[in-house]
């Protein structure tokens, strides 16, 4: 996938000088480039936080009028390879000529505030320095016309060689491949949402439209006759890698008293994993109350499939499993998980709040502090034999969870910055995967700012991409935000979501 770097200029300045803004601006797009693929463009990249999603930057001709500006945002439309534009004014760009422009653009725009140099050469500079190096006012007049004209974006100002400017742009770009994702999203639903909970249901008309995901339902026949069509061959070839992989219980392990529950469990994975594959979907949803012939409900599958970047919401809930697939998408490269999860249970003692998060199974092993281990236990509900799961404690280090709400006239996204921990105690007989966090400011201003803006109990955690990101992609969306941070008062965050109310409701028009 591509940024394309636009530069803005205009015909007056002549041949020679024009010649120098496009060697200048290829110079910073190059930087940029660096900056972003610490290992090369389009490589593979573990960089540091920061780094960039692995995009390439597309120098584009220097725009000198209407027409051409015109032209570069219809293609940038047009692209689906185009990931959206950078723009810089690195000399006087009069605005008027972006207003078509602008106003056709349907990809996400970054305006870059930046200039050739860092130092002013003091002793040296002229009128011809002066003629060329013009952003400072270059940009304020592009800066007008994007507010003039009401255009979302990002502004970002600082020079290239600084890594704060470059981590910013990596910031945007993951939000707009996370944007891409959404977009040729589609997601199958085993089952509908379960039985008379609100929080998980949704308009998906209404999804379609402004995130661009496809969610649709398949009858979980449809899914239990992939999984008992899967030969045995390939269910010893599974079963070995799980051997390999995790610390697998030795009553499920050959010979074990449980293994036909574990073979039974790598069944599960392959004909889930072939359905989805089959159909071209990134993300899916399961529900304990619509099982069907299946004999266990999916729990080390779903944890798998999770690892390998598939979205995943419980309980019918197609929101989290969009929303954990466009974060999958969004930290590719970077350390640190991502995960489904629920806010489970509280530790209540002054001074030491905590949550407990988990869910029935399904906790994605990308979190995992420590090899998970493979156990199988009783599950309360469902109503099916016992499943077989990862569990672990999830590693600590700052994350944040993030959850998607359908108020009725639009979406709602919520953010919570978090701290993991590790569990202040073992916790031996608890059977399946768990983070445990203190929340940001604290709990009890977490969950009453949490609460009052009806955020939803399935959330997203991640370790990897933090509320930059996020907002960034709120933006492209054109979806709210609430940001429940080391800042946040309930008093001003109450103040916040009844300024949000009103301008929501006036930015969607009447
Ligand atoms: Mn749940």
């Amino acid at each position: 996938m591509k940024i394309w770097f636009l530069t803005g200029s205009q015909g007056l300045y002549g041949e020679a000088t024009l010649r120098q803004v496009a060697e200048q601006s290829r110079r910073i797009a190059s930087a940029l480039a660096d900056g972003l693929n610490p290992d090369g463009a389009g490589g593979p990249q573990a960089g540091p936080r920061g780094a960039g999603p692995s995009v390439e930057v597309e120098w584009r001709p220097v725009l000198t009028d209407a027409a051409a500006i015109r032209r570069a945002c219809l293609e940038a439309n047009a692209d689906d390879d185009c990931l959206g534009l950078i723009a810089w004014m690195h000399t006087f760009s009069p605005a008027k000529m972006w207003i078509a422009g602008l106003d056709a653009l349907r990809k996400p725009l970054l305006h870059l505030h930046t200039q050739a140099n860092v130092e002013l050469p003091w002793d040296s500079i002229d009128m011809d320095f002066m003629n060329l190096n013009q952003a400072a006012h270059g940009d304020r007049e592009f800066g007008h016309i994007q507010s003039r004209l009401g255009v979302p974006r990002k502004t970002v100002a600082g020079h290239v060689s600084d890594p704060a400017v470059v981590a910013r742009v990596a910031a945007w770009a993951r939000a707009a491949a996370g944007r891409a994702e959404l977009a040729t999203l589609k997601v199958a639903r085993f089952g509908d949402n379960m039985r008379d909970v609100a929080v998980t249901e949704g308009d998906k008309v209404e999804a379609q439209l402004r995130f661009g995901v496809s969610v649709n339902t398949y009858g979980v026949t449809e899914l239990a006759d992939a999984v008992h069509a899967t030969s045995d061959a390939e269910v010893t070839a599974l079963v070995k890698e799980y051997a390999e992989g995790y610390r697998v219980a030795p009553e499920l392990l050959p010979g074990g008293e449980r293994h036909e529950s574990l073979r039974y469990a790598a069944r599960i994975e392959l004909g889930l994993r072939g359905f989805l594959d089959a159909g071209g979907f990134r993300a899916f949803t399961t529900n304990f109350e619509d099982l069907g012939a299946l004999r266990q409900l999916p729990g080390i599958a779903v944890q798998r499939l999770m690892a390998d970047g598939y979205g995943f919401g419980g309980e019918g809930d197609w929101k989290t499993s969009v929303l954990l697939r466009t974060l999958k998408r969004m930290s590719e490269g970077l350390p640190g998980g991502t995960s489904f999860m629920e806010d489970y249970t509280y530790h209540l003692v002054p001074g030491e709040e905590l949550i407990l998060g988990a869910h029935m199974l399904e906790v994605c092993p990308s979190i995992a502090a420590a090899t998970p281990s493979c156990e199988i236990h009783p599950l309360s509900i469902g109503n099916r034999e016992d499943p077989v799961r990862l569990v672990f404690d999830a590693e600590p280090g700052p994350a944040v969870v993030v959850g998607l709400a359908d108020l009725g006239d639009r979406f709602r996204l919520v953010a919570n910055e978090i701290d993991v921990v590790p569990p202040p105690h073992p916790l031996p007989r608890l059977p399946v995967a768990r983070a445990v966090w203190r929340p940001r400011p604290d709990l009890r201003t977490s969950a009453e700012s949490w609460l009052i803006a009806g955020a939803p109990h399935h959330t997203v955690l991640s370790a990897s991409v933090g509320v930059e990101e996020l907002t960034d992609l709120a933006d492209m969306l054109g979806v709210e935000l609430l940001v429940i941070d080391a800042a946040t008062t309930t008093r001003r965050f109450a103040a916040e979501l009844r300024w949000n109310q009103a301008y929501h409701r006036l930015a969607q028009g009447l």
